[in-house]
Parts: structure tokens; sequence; C-alpha cells
């Protein structure tokens, strides 16, 4: 038993995830972490300087090129589109306001960097506006496409509620920390918390 403790706090420690924060159980809205978790790199650059005076105003989950994404929470897609800074990208409305955005989701062909491909190498089948999604269901594939061209391949993800962007960082976290450890670790855990 202690042993095992130990093993959960060497690998939260290794994560940088000590002291274990827990934002989310204020507001009770909690993630799936949305993209493969073993391949996925991302630190916390909220506001950080964007070019045109511009703020950052989520977080940059690096990863190869077709990584997969997932959605982060129940809800239903209300945006499948593309535009010049975010390229092509999804947006979900989930309940109470919630909301998540998937940024800069493949454009390419296999091996190039054409911009051209076809939308099914963007988002999965069953992504389409109105249709309802649950929480770690596939939604597409880590791009490089809108102002991330020709930069490092990764999904800029925001979260908002009721309209205003917050900081995801601590959700994200919270979540890769859920989507590493076991789950009867979890338990484990929560019985030492108690
Ligand atoms: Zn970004």
């Amino acid at each position: 038993m202690l042993i095992r403790l130990l093993t959960v706090a060497v690998v939260l420690s290794v994560l940088g995830f000590l002291p274990a924060s827990s934002a989310n159980a204020a507001d009770g809205f909690e993630l799936t972490f949305p993209q493969e978790a073993e391949v996925t790199g991302f630190s916390n650059s909220w506001g950080a300087a964007r070019s045109g005076g511009r703020r950052h105003r989520g977080t940059d989950l690096m990863a190869p090129k077709m990584t997969e994404v997932y959605v982060a929470a129940d809800g239903v897609v209300t945006r499948v589109t593309s535009s010049g800074r975010a390229g092509r990208y999804v947006t979900v409305t989930h309940a109470d306001g919630w909301e998540t955005y998937y940024m800069h989701l493949n454009n390419d062909n296999p091996n190039t960097n054409d911009g051209r491909a076809p939308w099914f190498l963007t988002v999965a089948p069953g992504i389409y506006v109105g249709a309802e999604v649950v929480a770690g269901q596939l939604l597409g594939w880590v791009g490089d496409s809108g102002n991330a061209e020709g930069g490092s391949a990764h999904t800029h993800f925001e979260l908002h509620r009721h309209g205003r962007a917050l900081n995801p960082y601590p959700y994200l976290r919270d979540a890769l920390e859920r989507a590493l450890i076991p789950p009867e670790e979890h338990t484990i855990t929560a019985a030492y918390i108690r």
C-alpha cells in the first residue's frame, strides 16, 4: 500500500504535479484530456504576447502531426470550419455554458505540407455541426493549419464559459493526471487524501 502510494507520488512529482492542484473542483467542470496524452507536451502560456498585440488565450498541446485529438467533454459540435489564424478548427458546446475549441487541425495530405487535405484527414467521422459527442470521442487530428503553418504541429485548445475565455491549463493538467494514472491508483490517492 505505502509503496504504491509512493509510486503515485513519484510519478506525479516527475510530471510536475505536486502539490496536487484541483482547479476544477470549485466549478465542477472536468475535462477528458483532449489529445493522445503520451505524446503531448504543453505548458502554461496563458496571456503570452502574440503578434498584433494579441494575448494567448489558450494552451498549445504540442504533438506530431496526425496525433489523435479527442472531445474533452460531452456536448454538441457547433463549428467545423476554418479561418486564417485558427486554420481548420472545431468547437463543441457543453452543459452550463462551457465551450471547447480545437484549432490548427491537420490540413495536409500525408507526408506533405500542402495545406490541401480533404476534410476527412482533418475531422473524424461523426464530427459535424449539430452532432452529439461524448468525452473521449475521436474528434480529429493534430496539424499545423492557420498561423501554426511552418511552425510545430499542435492543437491550440481553448476553454470558454458563457463566451469568456478561461485559462485551460489547470484543467488540462488535472485531466492529464487522470489520463496517465490507472484508475486503481486514483482510488488509493483519494483514500490517502481523505
Ligand atoms: Zn496557441
